[in-house]
């Protein structure tokens, strides 16, 4: 009989040969050890030093593996480790077409530190997929997705974008932070290489930072290992254990938030103090059909501006119930302020030419109650009309 993966979830990952074989403890030890004793000179246990394997990470990365439906699983120390590891099976010469929306982390490595190895790339925007397929070159060898992507909720045709790169010889990599394994299957619909921040929603309550990446190509399986012990950015066994608590209660929790954030973004279009309302829930929304069609859930993170005629100064200082802050994905309601918080590392013009304005907020919604959010929202908005136009 095969389970929901919620069900999975719920019960931490644990699966034949994971459980706590000794106490039956409902939760997976903690293994503190960098080393492991090896019983005789020629004689090798399952396990040698911590970079290259431990209990503890080995449960998270089975789980995370069979949520995406993969066949293998690697968690690095953040998702910034887990993306640029990832770029770390490309050579000197090779070619990248990369969205130009995606998350700034991402955009500063691609720009920064793989240019300096002499890796090129081409920034495009992935909803026009006339646009990528002209940026294929011979020595292109990957297209990075992220969708929906930051702060616009831009949705990208998965589906269109893996045939170009299938037809073309090049791997397809997709960040799935926003959606996570429960709402989007990437690797289902071709995708090579699936990435997360498990900083956000997947650990869900903004107390760890960590990454993950998943593959069902026993190739990449191998040359991802490799660069995970080689590089070595690993995730620790006390945040692997924190990670998969946090994991359990992900249905749950998104399910909250993602119907509150589309009573909230359905709400906010009909407020005067706004201008426009970003989520892929709202029919309106470019390429909500698309979305519809390779995910199973609009998300939690909806993205708004102003009016001209409210401060947003005033605005931020009038809230009182989300957290004002960078990230997303957690328990409490997070309000970020993309232009000077996530894509503070790109240059004004890039930002403008990508409608990140300073007007622009995002909001990825919590677990508190929906009444009191919208109420919060409105009453904020209400008391941050500017002084010259409200006389
Ligand atoms: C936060 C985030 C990242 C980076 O992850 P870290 O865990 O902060 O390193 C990558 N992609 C997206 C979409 C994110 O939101």
């Amino acid at each position: 009989m095969t389970h929901k993966k919620e069900t999975l979830l719920a019960h931490g990952g644990n699966q034949q040969g994971y459980h706590e074989k000794y106490t039956g403890a409902v939760n997976p030890p903690i293994y503190v050890s960098s080393t492991y004793h090896q019983q005789e000179l020629h004689e090798f246990g399952p396990y040698d030093y911590s970079r290259s394997g431990n209990p503890t990470r080995d449960q998270l990365e089975a789980t995370i593996a069979k949520l995406e439906n993969g066949i293998a699983g690697f968690a690095f120390s953040s998702g910034m480790a887990a993306i640029s590891s990832a770029f770390m099976l490309l050579e000197t010469g090779d070619h990248i077409v990369i969205s130009k929306d995606v998350y700034g982390g991402t955009f500063r490595f691609v720009t920064k530190l793989l240019a300096q190895f002499s890796i090129d790339h081409t920034f495009v925007d992935m909803t026009n997929i006339i646009e990528v397929e002209e940026a294929i070159q011979p020595n292109t060898k990957v297209i990075y997705i992220e969708t929906p992507a930051n702060p616009l909720l831009q949705i990208t045709d998965i589906r269109a974008v893996v045939s170009l790169a299938k037809e073309n010889d090049c791997f397809t990599y997709l960040d799935n932070t926003f959606m996570t394994p429960l709402y989007q299957q990437p690797l289902d619909l071709g995708v090579d290489i699936v990435l997360h921040s498990a900083t956000k929603f997947l650990s869900g309550h903004s107390d760890i930072v960590a990454g993950l990446a998943v593959t069902k190509s026993e190739e990449l399986a191998g040359r991802l290992k490799f660069v995970q012990n080689t590089y070595g950015a690993i995730l620790g066994a006390k945040d692997c254990y924190q990670l998969l608590q946090g994991m359990k209660t992900l249905e749950p929790r998104f399910q909250k938030s993602a119907s509150s954030a589309e009573k909230i973004a359905s709400n906010l279009t009909e407020l005067e103090g706004i201008e426009h309302v970003y989520y892929p829930g709202l029919k309106n929304h470019p390429g909500a059909d698309i979305h519809a069609s390779q995910s199973t859930s609009a998300g939690a993170v909806l993205s708004f501006t102003l009016h001209e005629q409210i401060d947003p100064e005033q605005f931020v200082s009038n809230m009182t119930i989300p957290v004002f802050a960078v990230s997303l994905g957690a328990v409490e309601s997070i309000l970020s302020h993309p232009a000077t918080m996530s894509h503070a590392a790109m240059p004004p013009h890039e930002r403008e030419a990508r409608g990140i304005s300073d007007r622009l907020f995002r909001l990825s919604v919590g677990v508190e109650d929906v009444n009191d959010l919208l109420a919060d929202i409105t009453n904020s908005l209400k008391a941050s009309v500017k002084e010259s136009i409200s006389k």
